[in-house]
């Protein structure tokens, strides 16, 4: 008689490592926010989805970037930015992840008055109030005129630093074709000075340089990474030091991070051996789900079970947080 094999279960259970929050405002998040504030909204919800999410004819990272203003709108109060970490936790803990980082930029939440100190506490009000489990990075935005900006966030994160349950790293986010790594060499220099751990977006509307001059910075993890390829010898630091790379296919796809979808480099990282993990970026935006990006790698690029495990040890290996919590999140995957 054949020995019955149990089958290998795909995934349902997430670490979500690159999410942003302004991005992950769904059109239910976005009415329940603008209620605080008394922001109006269009009534159709149609017409709410449209000025959410990102038009099929979207050319580019710039015009990504565009569709940010709405949610971020939503969160210039402190009430505004704790609820959204609120219910950003917890419209992903009911898809199924058990484990995630947020990532906002303080700076961007101060036009009616917030410091970006009373951002960060907001955002810590937000995590302490979800049964989820959360950590937050600060981001740094690429851009003109905003060095100071930009240095208050790596003081404030320099502040409010812990190993697990709050701030967690920094990050550099923005348009990176139009303001270059290279420009921010001086912050990640003070950044590494003072022991914050930092992930930088690189190699998704810039090349394999920016993400090499990441690297070199010290990056422990790459925000997107997808055209480190264009340069084998990045390809292969990337392996020896472990730097994990946060994929997100979607919103790859979306900002033609490559231009054709079947060139995309995810399962040759994977095999290679590479850190590799997967994430939503912008899921309000994207019209997306952490399930669904595993499920689309499974339809579209074969992803299998096993690998599945792979990539979630990967994050969870990587993850901005405790050796305790790893442990913790290890047991709950199964692994
Ligand atoms: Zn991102």
């Amino acid at each position: 008689m054949e020995k019955a094999v149990a089958p290998k279960k795909f995934a349902d259970k997430y670490i979500e490592l690159h999410l942003h929050l302004d991005g992950a405002v769904t059109s239910d998040i976005a009415r329940k926010l603008a209620k605080i504030q008394g922001i109006p909204l269009p009534h159709d919800d149609a017409e709410l989805e449209k000025q959410l999410t990102v038009p099929n004819d979207c050319e580019s990272l710039n015009d990504f970037l565009k569709c940010f203003a709405l949610p971020l709108s939503f969160m210039q109060t402190k009430e505004g930015l704790s609820e959204a970490v609120r219910l950003v936790s917890e419209n992903i803990r009911s898809q199924g992840v058990i484990y995630a980082e947020i990532r906002f930029a303080p700076q961007l939440h101060t036009e009616k008055g917030m410091t970006q100190e009373d951002a960060v506490k907001a955002a810590l009000k937000g995590i302490s109030e979800t049964e989820l489990k959360v950590n937050l990075i600060l981001c740094c935005m690429r851009g003109e005129g905003n060095e100071a900006a930009n240095n208050e966030t790596l003081e404030l994160a320099k502040k409010y630093l812990v190993k697990d349950g709050g701030v967690v790293a920094i990050d550099l986010a923005g348009a990176e074709a139009l303001f270059p790594t290279e420009n921010y060499r001086g912050l990640f220099k003070k950044a590494k000075k003072a022991n914050i751990p930092f992930t930088i977006h690189a190699g998704e509307a810039d090349g394999s340089e920016s993400v090499k001059l990441a690297v070199e910075y010290g990056a422990s993890r790459i925000g997107h990474g997808v055209r480190s390829y264009e340069d084998a010898e990045v390809v292969q630091t990337l392996k020896e030091k472990g730097i994990a790379l946060e994929m997100c296919p979607t919103s790859n796809r979306q900002t033609h991070a490559v231009e054709d979808m079947s060139q995309y480099p995810f399962m040759d990282y994977l095999n290679n051996g590479l850190a590799v993990t997967l994430n939503t970026d912008d899921m309000g935006i994207e019209g997306t789900t952490l399930a669904d990006e595993f499920r689309y790698m499974e339809k579209s690029f074969g992803l299998t079970a096993e690998q599945e495990k792979q990539i979630l040890e990967n994050a969870v290996d990587s993850a901005f947080t405790t050796d305790e919590v790893k442990a913790q999140l290890r047991k709950e995957l199964g692994s």
